[in-house]
């Protein structure tokens, strides 16, 4: 180990190994957990008697993305596997026995065309033409790029729509050619990420292109090779790989991401982020503990659209077919219908369209000399169909093959050796995707970019997708560029812009990388202030972010220690450095000359830490006088010291500021009863909750009566917060101009969380109350109308006066 911050990732899927490469080079120490005994995923190989059978992905497009891979660490590609081209891509067979060989060249397929339906030769290169309009938006230019921001999406909205990407795939393809079959052959293409060509967005129709770009291609060995070839490469990295491990929980604190928790041995693996290449919807449900998620309830999963299942009968044949092609598809007599049966209807139909792969055309290596490896691929509908597949897989095994005998391999019962299948159980059972799906959630236009899972989860900090579940989507290119958006998101520990771990790195001065972090840090945890803050100058924002890191600090220092013995010994040894003549933290030594530079108390810091050291274990406030204390020791010094920070040099604002920061704190409280009561901290006051006594647990456990009254008193706590808020405006006037605009800012977007909550106080119990962007633009308008225009907010008339009652409770504190 080289006490480089250290990154886990879930799952060996292709977008879970490009992962780890990338976060590798980004500086790293990365671990790859996979509860399988071998890597590769849905990629994996199984290997009898001398044949080697690939478990699942066999058309290799786009290579470079793997090149790229290597070209990370200067290594030769061909070092590592061989990438060959294969002609033609795929052979069609349809119903009436035609069959249509596409690939190569334009004008080999336009030859192809002309044979079967030549008034569809000039359809076809407008076709081509506009999979390579919708391939340079939808590849070229999104499909590496983060989709988490609203934003991002919007601007894309314009483009997408000129593109006509709401049609889907069939029709775009049916607008130039007229023969059914070759609309057929060219709208197959989202099957291969797991959507109906009927209801799959045109974007997909990128693939044609994509395949026509680079061509259709196969790693000699199968594409187990390339998986073995990444193998090799990420243990010359040192990245450790631990197989047959199962990940049972995404172990966090503070909604932030500690580690994950293995199931066959409860070890804890300890990590300072974690990237999921499992799938998301179970990630979701069954990974993360806390049932109220913000975006992701299990509402919502289930209200997504799973892709197809999939049926895969591994076979060898004691004798060679030298006329198959290497990928073949075979029609069958129904084609919107059996779609229609395999994703709406969820009705295992009789008769079947199939993808027979035969890699011994291309390597004869993959079988015993004389023999031929095949797999064939029938899509069946996914397991909310509640097929019984134990009972159905063997008589549908039967029927796959005598229709390949009458269509593709006569005699094949007579040759045919080491058969076995996967139907949707596996994928449900040993891959643990929800639903037993073969490409996780559909790639229709609700379900993709923005609208699919985010490559950065908005439900805990510190945790990533990759994968075929999250953006841009299935398959190779989709997996691997996935992994490639990471490198947007996560930053490079050598820029030291790790927030957790940078605060811990040594450099004797505030150096500009340490601002940066230090605003990274507000970035990450406080957004609204985040956003208000970039209101302010640079320098007092500067400032206002280092205090924000070293609040954090403490309160992280708190909260990562097993148990509060702990956590007090290790605020102990902050005060010590800190206080020293030289500490020797270079966040402590920062915020010492802060301290310095704007006159900032120690009383108000230690109040802070005897407010946090207040925290630890389980927490049952009684009165409201605690309960104002305990806000003004975490959260109403820091308001006193942002004052300072700020420029705020008039002793009459510091009561206001405290008042703002008591208001900010009891919003927190309202926001977060149910995260608090998870971790058994109650903070209403018990003499607000009634006769009886309400506990952490009950609320958690969802005892109504008990939640009821805290909707009441949550109500009260809001009530008691605005006339805190009400305080903190009347001492707006006491701050520099060149503040004040942040500040207001940064009250009207914490009130509003109040405001959330306040007319539906049962929200709590199901996910974080937080304000829209676009509320946020328009509280930020209100705000600077109230900057220009209303004159309580500028240092005109008598003084106010603070209200005395608001610090009634206050005997405990260091302010007048
Ligand atoms: C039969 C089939 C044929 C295909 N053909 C093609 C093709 O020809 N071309 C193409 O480009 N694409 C194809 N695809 C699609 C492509 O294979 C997939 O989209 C892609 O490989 C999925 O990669 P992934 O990164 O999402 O990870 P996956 O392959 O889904 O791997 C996820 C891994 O996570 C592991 N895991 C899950 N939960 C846990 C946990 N809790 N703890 C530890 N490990 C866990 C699983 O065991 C698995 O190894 C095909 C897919 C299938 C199934």
């Amino acid at each position: 180990m080289t006490g480089s911050p250290t990154a886990l990732v879930i799952g060996s899927g292709f977008g879970g190994l490009a992962a780890a490469l990338r976060l590798k080079t980004k500086g790293y120490e990365v671990t790859i957990v996979e509860r399988q005994p071998d890597l590769g995923g849905r990629a994996r190989v199984f290997r009898r008697n001398g044949f080697v059978y690939d478990a699942g992905p066999t058309v290799v497009t786009a290579p470079f993305l793997l090149d790229e891979l290597f070209k990370l660490f200067n290594r030769n590609p061909e070092d590592y596997l061989k990438i060959v081209p294969v002609e033609p891509w795929y052979r069609f067979r349809f119903n009436d026995g035609e069959t249509f060989d596409y690939g190569g060249t334009v004008e080999g397929t336009l030859d192809e065309i002309e044979r079967l339906s030549p008034e569809d030769r000039d359809g076809y290169l407008n076709l081509v033409q506009e999979s390579r309009r919708i391939f340079e938006k939808g590849f070229s230019e999104l499909a590496h790029i983060p989709f988490h921001r609203w934003g991002t999406m919007l601007r894309q909205v314009p483009a997408l729509l000129k593109l006509r990407s709401y049609r889907s795939v069939y029709q775009m393809v049916s607008a130039h050619l007229k023969d059914e079959r070759l609309r057929q052959a060219f709208s197959i293409q989202p099957l291969l990420v797991g959507g109906n060509p009927f209801t799959t967005t045109s974007i997909y129709s990128l693939i044609h292109y994509l395949e026509r770009k680079w061509g259709v291609h196969f790693a000699m060995g199968g594409t187990g090779a390339i998986v073995a070839g990444l193998e090799k490469l990420l243990r010359e990295e040192g990245v450790q790989i631990k197989t047959n491990a199962t990940v049972t929980k995404i172990v966090t604190q503070q909604r932030r991401v500690t580690g994950v928790e293995l199931g066959n041995s409860g070890e804890v693996l300890p990590a300072d982020l974690v990237v999921c290449n499992a799938d998301p919807p179970f990630v979701y449900e069954h990974l993360l503990d806390f049932p109220q998620r913000k975006r992701w309830s299990n509402w919502r999963l289930r209200q997504l659209r799973y892709s197809m299942g999939l049926f895969v009968l591994y076979f060898g044949t004691t004798r060679q077919y030298p006329g198959v092609a290497h990928h073949t598809i075979t029609m069958g007599p129904r084609y919107k219908e059996l779609l229609s049966d395999i994703f709406h209807k969820k009705h295992l139909a009789e008769d079947m369209s199939l993808y027979l792969h035969r890699p011994t055309a291309t390597d004869p290596t993959m079988a015993p000399a004389g023999c031929d490896t095949f797999y064939v691929l029938s899509p069946v509908p996914n397991n909310l169909s509640g097929i019984n597949w134990e009972e159905v897989g063997p008589r549908y095994r039967d029927a796959v093959v005598r229709e390949l005998e009458r269509t593709l391999l006569p005699g094949l019962s007579e040759c045919i050796t080491e058969d076995f299948f996967v139907t949707p159980n596996y994928f449900e059972q040993e891959l643990l995707t929800r639903h037993g799906t073969g490409f996780s959630i559909q790639p229709l236009f609700t379900q993709s970019a923005n609208f699919r899972f985010h490559n950065k989860s908005e439900e805990v900090d510190g945790l990533y997708f990759v994968g075929a579940g999250t953006h841009p989507g299935a398959g190779m290119p989709g997996v691997l560029s996935s992994a490639k958006v990471l490198d947007q998101l996560i930053p490079s520990v050598s820029n030291n812009t790790t927030p957790h771990r940078a605060l811990k790195k040594t450099s004797s001065s505030r150096t500009k990388s340490e601002t940066q972090t230090h605003a990274a840090v507000l970035a990450y945890h406080g957004k609204s202030f985040h956003w208000a803050g970039r209101l302010l100058p640079q320098s007092q924002f500067n400032d206002a972010s280092l205090l924000y890191a070293f609040c954090r600090h403490v309160d992280d220092l708190a909260d990562e220690a097993s148990d509060p013995r702990e956590a007090k010994i290790r605020l102990d040894q902050l005060r010590q450095d800190l206080w020293s003549e030289k500490p020797k933290q270079p966040l402590n030594q920062a915020f010492r000359q802060l301290m310095a530079d704007q006159q900032l108390e120690q009383c108000w810091v230690e109040d802070l830490i005897e407010g946090v050291l207040s925290d630890l274990g389980e927490v049952c406030l009684q009165t409201q006088e605690e309960l104002i204390c305990y806000a003004y020791r975490v959260a109403g010094t820091v308001g006193l010291m942002m004052a300072q920070v700020l420029g705020c040099r008039d002793t009459h604002a510091l009561a206001f500021a405290t008042d703002l920061g008591i208001a900010m704190q009891l919003t927190n409280i309202a926001r977060d009863v149910h995260e608090d009561a998870q971790r058994g901290r109650l903070y209403i006051p018990q003499q607000w909750l009634g006769e009886n006594p309400v506990s952490a647990v009950q609320l958690v456990e969802g005892n109504q009566e008990a939640r009821q009254v805290a909707e009441t008193a949550v109500e009260r706590l809001l009530d008691l917060a605005e006339l805190y808020y009400r305080s903190g405006y009347q001492g707006m006037r006491y701050l520099p101009m060149r503040v004040r605009l942040g500040i207001l800012t940064a009250r009207a977007l914490y009130r509003a969380i109040g405001d959330e909550i306040y007319p539906e106080p049962r929200i709590i119990w199901e996910r974080r109350a937080r304000v829209s962007m676009s509320r946020k633009c328009r509280l930020t308008i209100t705000s600077l109308f109230k900057f220009l225009f209303d004159t309580q907010t500028w240092p005109v008339g008598k003084p106010q006066q603070h209200e005395p009652q608001l610090h009634q409770h206050l005997n405990c504190v260091r302010v007048s």
